[in-house]
């Protein structure tokens, strides 16, 4: 069936972290999707770039809304061509990426509408890989530090990963290990040190980089879920990383010292499986040390590889990554975000498809990991709305499929 693209309209929101971004209805005759589009703190160098909220708006109505018109709402393709093609530039510097995007899913989501089908349905007639999983793995960010908290740990996330294939059953164990922690810490640090950082997880007042991965393991034994639980981190390295050296506390360390450092929380963590970002984002030599240092580990790309085709292939290559973080708010639009994992599937790189650190109500993104069978799903904490849509969602999706 085509249906064309009647109308774009936008408007200005808040995110989760209390900053503006814009929220883009696609309309397509009678059938309409909408985007609320997220914002990074920790942003990569080569993410696309993001037009001011008042800008983006003057963009879509003159620009961008004018130039779809009459296009077929189902051809992801050729709506993502034209985004493309008014814009000129490598990292969407003319129109924005976060007009891109939000037009791009709008798109989808528009197009979802008019077949009758579910989003991650949509997704699927996209996407033609196999499967790296049936469901994705939740990587459940407890413990935030780095730019997403006012104190505590410079490494950025501290999660728990629930080792089964079962949606509800993570989602349960992850909200039991929450519970449990929060009672951990409150006895660690006193309730008036907790509080929650940018991805609902909790701030601590830490001083040691061991401390929140002891926290969490011990919330893992309170717990008692039954089933087997793994961590995993971000370290967000760039975010730490000045003039060659790395600030962890009092401490500054160079990369080889950086990596026996991870030689140690690996002897001490045995049950810590994946790291993402462990070095600078432009120190590919490092990652691939780290890589081959520890093949049992899975080292994640993120500000590394930002979603981007060329990057990823230069990581490939290279030998410096096991699995790459999703972010189609750092690439732009629906089929360059396809394109980047149809890549890292050929490879054999696990995809873990992620939210931002400002977040929307959106919860796009579990469609896209569900869509795509990718091998996570990185949404933070339950204890926050916004990422707690994310897991509803894919809660959902597991149980109408
Ligand atoms: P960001 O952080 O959304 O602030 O960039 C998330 C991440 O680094 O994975
Ligand atoms: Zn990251």
């Amino acid at each position: 069936m085509t249906v064309p693209i009647t109308n774009i309209t936008a408007s200005i929101i808040t995110n989760s972290r209390g900053n503006q971004t814009i929220r883009v209805t696609v309309q397509a005759e009678a059938y309409e999707g909408t985007f609320e589009v997220p914002e990074g703190a920790s942003t990569g160098s080569k993410e696309v770039a993001v037009l001011a909220p008042e800008k983006a708006l003057t963009v879509i109505e003159t620009i961008v809304a004018p130039a779809l018109k009459g296009v077929a709402v189902t051809n992801q393709a050729q709506v993502d061509k034209v985004l493309h093609e008014l814009d000129g530039t490598i990292r969407f510097e003319t129109i924005g990426g976060n007009v891109a995007l939000g037009v791009s899913v709008g798109a989808l989501k528009a197009a979802s509408a008019v077949l009758g089908i579910g989003v991650w349905q949509q997704i699927r007639t996209l996407f033609s890989c196999a499967p790296q999983r049936v469901a994705p793995h939740l990587f459940v960010n407890l413990i935030n530090g780095g730019k997403h908290a006012a104190y505590g740990s410079p490494i950025q996330e501290h999660q728990i990963v629930p080792q089964t294939d079962d949606v509800v059953v993570a989602y349960n164990a992850a909200c039991a290990i929450q519970t449990s922690l929060k009672q951990i810490l409150i006895q660690a640090y006193g309730s008036e040190h907790v509080g929650y950082g940018d991805e609902g997880g909790f701030i601590i007042p830490s001083k040691t980089i061991f401390a929140p991965f002891e926290h969490l393991r011990k919330a893992i034994v309170d717990a008692s879920v039954g089933i087997p639980v793994a961590l995993s981190c971000d370290v967000a390295a760039s975010s730490f990383f000045e003039n060659g050296l790395y600030t962890l506390y009092e401490a500054k360390k160079d990369t080889t010292e950086l990596l026996s450092f991870y030689e140690t929380l690996h002897q001490e963590f045995p049950e810590l499986v994946a790291v993402e970002d462990p070095f600078f984002e432009k120190d590919m030599s490092a990652f691939s040390a780290y890589t081959k240092a520890y093949p049992q580990i899975l080292v994640v790309g993120d500000d590394l590889t930002t979603t981007n085709k060329a990057q990823l292939q230069e990581a490939i290559e290279a030998n410096a990554i096991g699995g790459i973080i999703i972010k189609p708010n750092q690439i732009g639009t629906v089929s360059d975000t396809l394109e980047t994992m149809a890549l890292a599937y050929e490879h054999d790189i696990k995809c873990i498809v992620s939210h931002r650190s400002g977040e929307t109500k959106d919860d796009f993104i579990a469609d896209l990991a569900y869509a795509t069978g990718a091998y996570g799903l990185k949404a933070g904490a339950p204890h926050a709305q916004e990422r707690e849509a994310k897991y509803q969602r894919l809660i959902y999706i597991q149980k109408t499929r």
